[in-house]
């Protein structure tokens, strides 16, 4: 059976858009193949422009691709004219490989399957289940959804390739460590081995605000760019960066904690014990506490902004006291790395496009030089997933096509 019949056009491509080939010691076989799965549909021509290199090189190392059922040929519309072969393009075989994505949070754990062109076969969710906290207990409540996942789209584990999971804390991508979590008790877990055992699949973790950045790069706004930070502010502050087309994570992996960037000495209590971090002035939890004790349940922003349209003055300040100390943030941020955008990315984006004009010209009050624009990019629920799920097949690429 061929996936490819029941699922949406591929003809788009996923993953990075390069301007020009990719320095280092990538082979010529994964950049004609990291080119056709970026482009959906392109001919040899087009590839051999693209990379730099002959065409002569081209035809053999794509015969290679086609051979190991990575690579298909599709018969483009014919000609206008109706006169002579219709051109040939090249596609990724979508069926080469499935990989999953999953996000644990503290409300809800969600999963998505993809295949090798970057389509969604399949997704599933689940409550946090009400256990004891561990890591033991988080790593079971994943291995259930993968089940769930699986069992959704009649697939045995034996056809997955690798599995991203994302979180938050200070999670280390290279050594699959989890550092610390608001999500589970305990520290310097070693996640992804355990994972791994429970699921029986090759898994790699990073924090969830890095699954954002990776989907900003594979399905976003951020595909044809090569160096942007993505920030979200939810129940905390993250931030990812990309530079040069790939997502930069700091010498052990936990770096880029813009939630915890001191924005004030002896300031307000943060969730990670310090004082005077971002996060304690802008995140769910900080907006909760400087509101007062008498807020019903439900999200805090369309709350506070319900009351403010109402004419209450403590409601107003807190959020214009929030956007205030972002845009110290995105200051910095400008100031650190010059981004070439800053997308404001997430499944609960608080922000419209027009707050975040609002917030750019806040934020260059704070910059040297002109700051970078601000995008608002509002996903659904399933991103988070999607881009673990992009971040497993990113790194079984190599593996992939050697
Ligand atoms: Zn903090």
């Amino acid at each position: 059976m061929s996936l490819d019949d029941t699922l949406p056009d591929a003809s788009a491509g996923v993953g990075p858009i390069r301007a020009a080939p990719r320095d280092g010691a990538a082979s010529l076989r994964l950049q004609l193949y990291e080119a056709v799965r970026a482009e959906g549909r392109v001919s040899r021509a087009s590839l051999a422009k693209a990379l730099r290199v002959s065409p002569g090189s081209v035809t053999p190392a794509v015969a290679d691709l086609i051979g190991a059922g990575l690579l298909r040929e599709v018969a483009d519309a014919a000609p206008a004219s109706g006169r002579g072969r219709p051109p040939v393009t090249l596609a990724v075989e979508p069926g080469a490989a499935l990989v999953a994505g999953l996000r644990l949070s503290d409300r809800e754990h969600t999963a998505a399957l993809i295949d090798a062109a970057g389509r969604t076969v399949a997704s599933a969710s689940a409550g946090r289940a009400p256990g004891d906290g561990t890591v033991a207990a988080l790593v079971e409540e994943a291995g259930a959804l993968l089940d769930r996942l699986l069992a959704t789209a009649g697939v045995a584990i034996g056809a997955v390739r690798a599995v991203g999971v994302g979180l938050p804390g200070l999670v280390e991508h290279g050594s699959g460590t989890l550092r610390w979590s608001p999500i589970a008790e305990g520290t310097d877990a070693p996640l992804a081995a355990l994972l791994s055992d429970r699921m029986g699949v090759a898994a790699s973790v990073d924090n969830d605000t890095n699954l954002l950045t990776v989907a900003e790069l594979w399905f976003g706004k951020g595909r044809g760019l090569s160096d942007f930070a993505v920030v979200t502010v939810e129940n905390g502050v993250g931030m990812g960066l990309v530079v040069g087309h790939a997502t930069y994570r700091g010498a052990r992996g936990v770096g880029m904690e813009l939630g915890h960037l001191c924005v004030e000495l002896d300031g307000a209590l943060c969730r990670c014990g310090r004082r005077g971090c971002l996060e304690a002035y802008v995140a769910d939890y900080a907006l909760e506490r400087e509101a007062g004790p008498d807020l019903p349940e439900g999200e805090i922003v369309p709350l506070l902004e319900a009351r403010m349209a109402q004419g209450d003055p403590v409601a107003g300040a807190v959020l214009e006291k929030a956007a205030r100390y972002l845009a110290l943030g995105l200051g910095n941020v400008s100031n650190l790395f010059d981004p070439r955008h800053v997308i404001l990315s997430g499944s609960r984006s608080r922000w419209s496009p027009a707050d975040a004009a609002t917030l750019a010209a806040a934020v260059a009050a704070h910059t040297l030089s002109a700051p970078p624009p601000i995008e608002v990019n509002a996903w659904d629920d399933l991103i988070w997933a999607r881009g673990a799920a992009a971040l497993a097949l990113s790194d079984a690429t190599p593996g992939l096509v050697a």
